[in-house]
Parts: structure tokens; sequence; C-alpha cells
């Protein structure tokens, strides 16, 4: 588990232990040997995989290439968590994430536990039969620990509808006879995946933050006033009031975020910047998403990086480093990229009030800190970004049943389910000054003490 996740948790069994009315059974010594215990096993994975991919490249040359599947703990379901391909794939990476995921299903209810993989490649220097190659070894290599009841993967950073199709197909092709569809979710709606499923984490993302401070603060504000909670007079400063948004990262995650906020007429907002790996899109008077999204559709994803493409792309923008999105003078900052971009050498230049991780862990211990001393408000990834899980859920039953929902039917299933998770950690939060990251891992460690120890493994 990575250094920031680890004390999270140990700061949730402290909280935990002394609340008399979580396993309220248990007192004494024995009381503090169990929670020594589910310390013991949320710190550590179940088990870890690692294989040597052998794969033949185009120019002929063999090459092993580093694989991982880790399985952190399946107290509540099949392992569950999405393969990444990216050349900074290591095991601690890979357990760290492994670990995220086992939280995260607990803290939104999802039957599942949590696994992780990665396979250690930069995507883009291979050609679309190595990357077939790898997928189907990858399939082959953990074929045994892999299943619709034992350990589903999804997409993650790197990999796609594309290359779960080719490991499903791999899975069916080495299990011959066996149901198949619910062995990897992520699929394309052709091959039984399901729809909403590409856009859920971003919506979902969107969701979280509308929800905050709109329905939840809005509706719940004479109560909340009562609290004199800083980060109540924080939310304050931003209901009612049309935004403006910056968004890192304009791949699945972050284009989606970028539209819904465009689409969001109601509320008004302005997206005012936007980057990806190359630049930041910078207009005062708000981006045109769309066409921003239409012109990356057709340019591998990314955003215009000149002059010439902005024009055929119809926007007018200011072009700025990529990093400029991080300190732009905004009121919301959406962080839908990678890991580690705000951190104590630079969050004292970020401006925005309220920051939203769309990626998993974008932001580290020192600089959650620091933005928890001046009250910013920090809807943290294990809240934000678990739409994908939970889509990846309802795949996985209709996959199950071979019998397929609507796309409305599934988005009003998805918003129930983060609604449910939200009205149970926002009045933790609000009560008491405490920052939403400690109170959901607080929820998720709740919840999987409880399982643990009526399945007797807290002894
Ligand atoms: P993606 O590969 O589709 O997009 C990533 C985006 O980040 C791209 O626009 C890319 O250009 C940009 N980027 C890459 N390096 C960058 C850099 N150094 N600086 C600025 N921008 C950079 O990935 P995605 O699926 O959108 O995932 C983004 C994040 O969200 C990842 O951390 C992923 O783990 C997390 N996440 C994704 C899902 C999902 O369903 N896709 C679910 C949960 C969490």
């Amino acid at each position: 588990m990575g250094r920031q996740t680890s004390t999270i948790v140990e700061q949730s069994l402290r909280v935990l232990m002394e609340n008399n009315s979580i396993l309220p059974q248990l007192a004494g010594n024995r009381r503090e040997q169990v929670f020594q215990s589910l310390g013991a096993i949320l710190s550590t994975p179940n088990k870890t995989h690692k294989a040597f991919l052998r794969i033949t490249l185009d120019s002929g040359e063999v090459v092993r290439i580093p694989a991982y599947r880790i399985q952190h703990n399946d107290a509540l379901g099949p392992y569950k968590g999405g393969i990444r391909f990216h050349e900074s794939v290591n095991e601690d990476e890979v357990t760290n994430l492994a670990a995220l995921m086992t939280l995260k299903n607990a803290l939104h209810d999802v039957p599942f536990g949590g696994g992780k993989g990665g396979v250690c490649i930069n995507p883009r220097q291979y050609s679309e039969r190595e990357l077939y190659m790898i997928c189907k070894k990858y399939v082959q290599y953990f074929t045994g620990i892999l299943g619709p009841d034992k350990d589903i993967p999804a997409p993650d950073m790197g990999t796609g509808e594309r290359e779960m199709d080719w490991m499903t197909a791999e899975y069916k092709s080495v299990h011959p006879g066996q149901p198949y569809l619910g062995c990897f979710t992520g699929k394309s709606i052709a091959f039984g995946g399901s729809l909403g499923r590409k856009e859920a984490t971003g919506r979902g993302v969107y969701f979280v933050f509308k929800y905050l401070l709109n329905h939840y603060v809005n509706k719940h504000l004479s109560l909340l006033d009562a609290y004199h909670n800083p980060y109540v007079t924080t939310a304050k400063r931003y209901i009612n009031r049309p935004l403006t948004i910056a968004i890192q990262g304009f791949g699945n995650v972050g284009s989606v975020i970028a539209s819904e906020a465009f689409k969001d007429l109601e509320a008004g907002h302005k997206v005012v910047a936007v980057s990806d790996r190359n630049v930041t899109l910078y207009n005062e008077q708000g981006l045109p998403i769309d066409k921003l999204f239409v012109f990356s559709q057709s340019h591998q994803g990314e955003l215009p990086t000149n002059e010439q493409q902005l024009q055929t792309a119809g926007v007018q923008a200011e072009i700025l480093d990529r990093e400029a999105v991080l300190y732009a003078d905004v009121d919301t900052l959406f962080l839908a990229a990678l890991e580690e971009q705000i951190h104590q050498h630079n969050v004292a230049n970020v401006k925005a009030g309220i920051i939203v991780e769309g990626a998993n862990a974008p932001i580290t211990g020192e600089a959650d800190e620091a933005l928890a001393q001046r009250n910013a408000i920090v809807i943290p990834d294990i809240l934000a970004n678990a739409g994908g899980v939970i889509v990846s859920y309802f795949e996985w039953l209709q996959g199950k049943d071979t019998r397929f929902f609507s796309e409305e039917h599934v988005y009003e299933l998805l918003y129930e389910k983060m609604q449910t998770t939200l009205d149970q950690v926002l009045p933790l939060y609000f009560e008491q000054p405490q920052q939403l990251r400690q109170c959901c891992f607080n929820h998720a460690v709740m919840r999987l003490s409880n399982i643990l120890y009526r399945q007797g493994k807290l002894y």
C-alpha cells in the first residue's frame, strides 16, 4: 500500500477502534487485536502475480515484458480492477491501486474485492499486432486466476474496449464451453459491453461535484450553517452561481467531464481551460468543448497544439504549457490525467477552491494537507471516480444474465448508487471538520471490518 493510502487507513483504524458502536461486541485487548488484524489484512495484498510475457516483435526480436496482476482483497466478492498499459507500471504502483479498489468497492457497496493489473509498456510504441499478442499472452499467463467469479479486469490507462475484447476472446478460447461475458468489463457493446460504460467515470465525476454543491449543500444549508465548519463556508462561496472550470486531461475521463459541464446550460458553468499531454488551451470566455471533442476524436485523442490546428478545430484559445491548467484562476479544477500532479512544490500555485480527483491519486499526501489548511474542498478519487467500476458491475450482471439494460437505466442505477454513498459520507464531512477523503476511507474500512469479522477473518 502506498504511503498516503496507508496513513489514511491507519487513521481510519484508530477512529473506528475508538468508536464503540463499530463492532460493539468487542472490548479491551480483544478489540485492539481485531483492529490490528484488520490493519495487517488491509496493508498487504492477498496475492501478487508477476509474469514476463514473451512476445515476438514485428522486427523479429523476442522480448519479455513485465506484467502484473495483484489481488488485494476478496472479502466483498471477486477481485475487480483495471489493467494499465504504461511504461511506469511497477509492483508497488499496481499494489497501491489494487488496495484503492478494495476500498472504493467497499465505499460504494459494490460486491467486488480489489485487484489491479499492469503491463510495463508504452502502448504508443507498439503496433496493433504486437498489442494484440500482449493481450493474448496476459490472459494465457494469468488464466488460472481470472474468471467471472474470481477476478474481473477492466480497462485502465492505456487500455480500452479493443484490449478487453481481445482478452475476452482469448479467455473464451482457453475455457471452451464456459461462461465468458462476465470475465472482463469495459468490452465493446457488440461483444457484451454495457451501454454507458465508456462515459460512466466522467459522468459520475461530474454528478458527484454537482450533487455535493447543488443538492446537498443547498438543500441542507440552514442545518450545515449551525456546524461552523470551514468546509461549509467554502462550499457556500460556490453555490447558486456559474463557476469557472479547468480540467487536466482530455482523455476518456477528462473529455466527458468537460462535455458534461459544457452541456449543463442550467448551471451556466464555463470551462475556461483544458489540457492534455502536450498543451493547455485557455479562453476566459469559455472553450467550445464540442468542437475540441470533435477535433480530438480525429487526432488520436489529442487537443490542437498550434494556431493552424486551432483554426481547423474552429476554436479560439491561448496555447499554454501543459502545467498551466493546474494554476488557472478558476473556481474548480478537475484532475483527470495521472498521479501526483499536485505536490508540495506546486500546491501553493493552485488557485481553485474546489478540486475534484477524476484520476487516481493526482494529489500527494503533503499537497492534500496544504489544501486542507486553506479549507479547499477536495473531492477524492475513491468517491468521485467510481462510476467506471459501478457500471462495470452492471456490465458483469448483464453479462451473467445475457440481458441488457438501456443506457437510461444504466445512468439511473449509477446515479442512485453514487447518491446513496454521498448521502452517507457528506453528513460526516460537514458535521466535523475532517477531510472528505478521510470520511470516505472511514466508511469503507468500517464496511470491511464488519464483513471480515463476520467471515471470521479477524482473530
Ligand atoms: P486516457 O489515457 O484516456 O487520458 C489521459 C489524458 O491525460 C490524456 O488527455 C493525456 O493526453 C493526458 N496526459 C497524459 N500525460 C499527461 C501529463 N503529463 N500532463 C497532462 N496531461 C497528461 O485515460 P483516462 O481513462 O481518461 O484516465 C485518466 C485517469 O483517470 C487515470 O488516472 C485513470 O487511472 C483514472 N481512472 C479512469 C477510469 C476510466 O474509467 N477510464 C476510471 C477510474 C479512474
